[in-house]
């Protein structure tokens, strides 16, 4: 995918709904089946009792898929336990029932026509994948408990084509602190390659989709995103890349010899989870800022992980400053320009990362 235009740091470049979408189960009862909004009080569907929606309007809007499997879920609902599963079902259901949804393009530059895609454009692998014990296994096993839901007709080779699809295009949909909430199939944004020092990064609205430059990009030039957790060693990337999307990455960051110890700064950040779990501030900090320069030299100025450390970061430090009668020195209040800067340039001002960010400020106030 190319851009049409010259974009800089900070630009939305697209934003977009799922084709499918799937909130995963641990989540349930936590976010809206269909808006991925965080709600306290979520309305059960009353037939299947497995699907919550935020209100009236989600539920309404849902229901053209959910209809599909809700009968599957009042009755087999243990069968179909594996998010994978939920996904795959539902695209499945949703295509067989509704065959002109597979014309159904969404483009990604509004101005571009050909930027447009449709589901069957997405691409398949499907040779790798049947060459792919761990691949074709999991089908086999998903196919089998499939076959025992007696209520779906199911053709094994379009079953087969859209697990291909979800394999290679899915993406894995965020809370606004990166945590992994489900899984959604966005036609449009599929098209962005790989690159492991990436100029643009999806960041999720709910369930939607918004694309922003993270560096500055010129007409002409690829809009890419990483694929994988830029925090991992070369090899390591590398060999994801291979696995789960059957290329060898050449990005300059791949055939450089980068100085990053990546496998100090994957211990710092367990360090500093474990004592933020316990509550231990100043070891959560000091293992924190010990990862900043790793960070910064593996996302540069502006990447949705750094803003999500950075925002972390500014959350110890304020707890560990003594109490000022609301005074906030220098250093603190750079840092706190420099993370809304952050902010402004990865999140939007209506998301859930924004306001935590605005309950920070207005503590020490
Ligand atoms: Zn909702
Ligand atoms: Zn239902
Ligand atoms: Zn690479």
């Amino acid at each position: 995918m190319t851009s049409n235009r010259d974009y800089k740091i900070g630009d939305i470049i697209n934003v977009d709904t799922p084709f499918v979408h799937v909130l995963n189960l641990d989540q349930k009862n936590q976010y809206c089946d269909y808006c991925f909004s965080k709600c306290f009080e979520l309305k059960k569907c009353n037939e299947c009792k497995q699907m919550y929606y935020c209100g009236k309007t989600c539920q309404r809007k849902d229901w053209k898929k959910h209809k599909l499997e809700c009968r599957i879920f009042r009755e087999n609902f243990p069968i179909i336990q594996k998010d994978l599963d939920r996904f795959l079902l539902r695209l499945y259901l949703y295509i067989e029932n509704n065959p002109d949804s597979l014309c159904e393009r969404r483009k990604f530059h509004d101005d571009n026509p050909d930027s447009s895609r449709c589901f069957t454009d997405l691409m398949t692998h499907r040779p790798q994948i049947e060459m792919d014990a761990i691949r074709t296994n999991v089908f086999q096993s998903l196919f089998a408990r499939f076959e025992s839901l007696n209520q779906i007709q199911l053709n094994r080779d379009k079953l087969f084509e859209c697990f291909c699809r979800l394999c290679i295009n899915s993406f894995t949909i965020t809370n606004c602190e990166l945590n992994e909430i489900g899984s959604g199939l966005y036609l449009a944004e599929s098209q962005m390659d790989h690159s492991c020092i990436p100029n643009a990064a999806p960041v999720f609205n709910g369930h939607r989709v918004v694309i922003r430059a993270i560096k500055t990009i010129k007409s002409g030039q690829p809009i890419t995103i990483n694929y994988v957790d830029m925090k991992q060693s070369t090899n390591i990337r590398q060999k994801k890349l291979v696995k789960q999307y059957y290329f060898t990455c050449k990005c300059n960051q791949c055939e450089s010899n980068d100085s990053i110890d990546y496998e100090r700064l994957g211990h710092l950040i367990t360090k500093m989870d474990d004592a933020i779990d316990t509550n231990n501030w100043i070891e959560a900090y000091e293992m924190g800022i010990k990862t900043m320069p790793m960070f910064e030299k593996i996302y540069g100025d502006c990447h949705p992980d750094l803003t999500v450390q950075m925002i972390r970061m500014l959350k110890l430090h304020l707890q560990l400053i003594p109490d000022n009668n609301g005074q906030i020195d220098a250093e603190i209040s750079k840092e706190i320009q420099q993370v809304k800067q952050a902010i402004e340039r990865t999140n939007l001002y209506d998301d859930e990362l924004y306001k935590i960010f605005v309950s920070i400020i207005n503590d020490i106030q």
